[in-house]
């Protein structure tokens, strides 16, 4: 099979992600099995994501609606395929994202979580959610505020066909170790008063690290890192 073969350009960059996990796993200390990775395929073809598939990646992150509605009906043969909606959310696409993916990262008010809620198909399993936090406090950024959080928490606690995994937060970009590892340690420190607040929660996902800066993300316990450009190159622009 061509599109596995161990000398092409993904193969080769996907393998190298995957090694710089494990070793920012085995950095912190943390088992290998800790976190797992995300392959962020916005603005990549369909083709490119079944050859990560090939290659053994099984979750997918997609931010626009569109676009991921049209690759998962060219992926519709893969049906070990976890599609992850991590884009901004606004009502009127809640439904497509609610019938089309398994996760949603970016719920940041009650009133798109009770949408998601309401058109999650009853067949179905619930559909899985992090809040995306707004840890930078840019004005800019979309996200709950950490003020607001417990709030939200519990608004989609109470919605049935919603599974509450965690937090995901994207924060301003920083250089360095220190000044990277600040905001996911206020993600970190975040959920854990949520698990303390809500003991029987399913609270088990810190969704943050990107290309930049996933060493810090592991070194303050990211389960679930979002990687688009260091596996499938620089992204064209979105549509
Ligand atoms: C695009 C995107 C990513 C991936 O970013 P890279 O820097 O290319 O790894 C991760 N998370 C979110 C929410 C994104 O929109």
């Amino acid at each position: 099979m061509t599109a596995s073969s161990a000398s092409s350009p993904l193969a080769a960059s996907l393998a190298a992600v995957r090694s710089r996990l494990a070793e920012a796993l085995n950095e912190a200390g943390r088992p290998a099995s800790d976190a797992r990775l995300l392959a962020v395929s916005k603005t990549k073809p369909a083709a490119l994501v079944r050859e990560a598939w090939h290659l053994g990646q099984r979750e997918f992150g997609e931010n626009y609606v569109q676009e991921a509605l049209e690759k998962q009906a060219e992926l519709a043969d893969l049906d070990d395929i976890v599609w992850h909606f991590i884009g901004p959310l606004q009502s009127n696409k809640t439904r497509d994202v609610a019938e089309h993916f398994a996760w949603v990262h970016s719920v940041d008010r009650a009133k798109i979580a009770r949408r998601l809620n309401d058109q999650r198909p009853e067949g179905m399993p619930p559909l899985e959610i992090c809040l995306q936090v707004n840890i930078s406090d840019e004005a800019s950024k979309s996200g709950v505020s950490l003020a607001e959080l417990p709030a939200l928490a519990e608004a989609v606690l109470q919605l049935p066909r919603l599974r509450l995994r965690g937090l995901m937060a994207i924060p301003a970009p920083a250089e360095g170790m220190a000044a990277q590892r600040a905001p996911f340690a206020r993600l970190r420190e975040a959920l854990e008063a949520l698990r303390e607040r809500f003991p029987e929660a399913p609270l088990d996902t810190l969704s943050m690290g990107m290309t930049g800066d996933l060493e810090a993300a592991v070194q303050e316990g990211a389960t679930l890192v979002r990687v688009g450009t260091a596996i499938f190159g620089e992204r064209e622009p979105p549509r």
